[in-house]
C-alpha cells in the first residue's frame, strides 16, 4: 500500500509496533484488522498508515529513524552520536548489539519503528561513520 501523502510504497510493519508507537488519541482510531505501513520518506509527515487513515509525526511517542531521528538501535539506545563516541573509544557497537540479540534481550518487533531488527541499519551507520 502506498502512503496517501507522497504516493510511495511503504514498509509493512507488525501491528504491535504500531500499537507501541502511537499516542493514545491516535490508537483510538486504529483498525487492528487491516495491515499497517511505515512511510520511509524523511520528508513526509506521515509515519504510519493503513486502510483507516494516516498517523502523523506528532502522533507517535518516540523519534523515528526513517523520519530523520538519530536513534538507530531502539533496543539498546544507540544514536548516531553515541555510535561515533564508541567508535572513537575503540569499542564495537555492532558486536555489542549482536551479543544482545543472541542473549534474546532485544525486542525489535515492538521497539523499532520498522518492527524489524536494526542490525543492517546499524552496520550501515557504523560503516558510514568509520569512513567519515
Ligand atoms: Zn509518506
Amino acid at each position: 500500500m502506498r502512503c496517501p501523502q507522497n504516493g510511495r510504497e511503504g514498509l509493512e510493519v507488525p501491528l504491535k509496533t504500531v500499537k507501541n508507537f502511537l499516542v493514545g488519541k491516535a490508537l483510538a482510531r486504529l483498525d487492528p484488522q487491516s495491515p499497517h505501513y511505515l512511510c520511509q520518506d524523511p520528508g513526509c509527515p506521515v509515519v504510519y498508515y493503513g486502510a483507516e487513515g494516516v498517523y502523523l509525526l506528532e502522533e507517535v511517542r518516540f523519534p523515528v529513524y526513517d523520519k530523520g531521528a538519530s536513534l538507530v538501535c531502539y533496543c539498546f539506545d544507540w544514536t548516531r552520536e553515541s555510535l561515533r563516541e564508541a567508535l572513537a573509544r575503540g569499542l564495537d557497537p555492532v558486536a555489542q548489539v549482536e551479543e544482545g540479540v543472541r542473549a534474546k534481550r532485544c525486542a525489535c518487533d515492538q521497539r523499532n519503528p520498522r518492527g524489524r531488527c536494526c542490525l543492517s541499519t546499524l552496520k550501515a551507520e557504523v560503516a558510514g561513520l568509520a569512513s567519515a
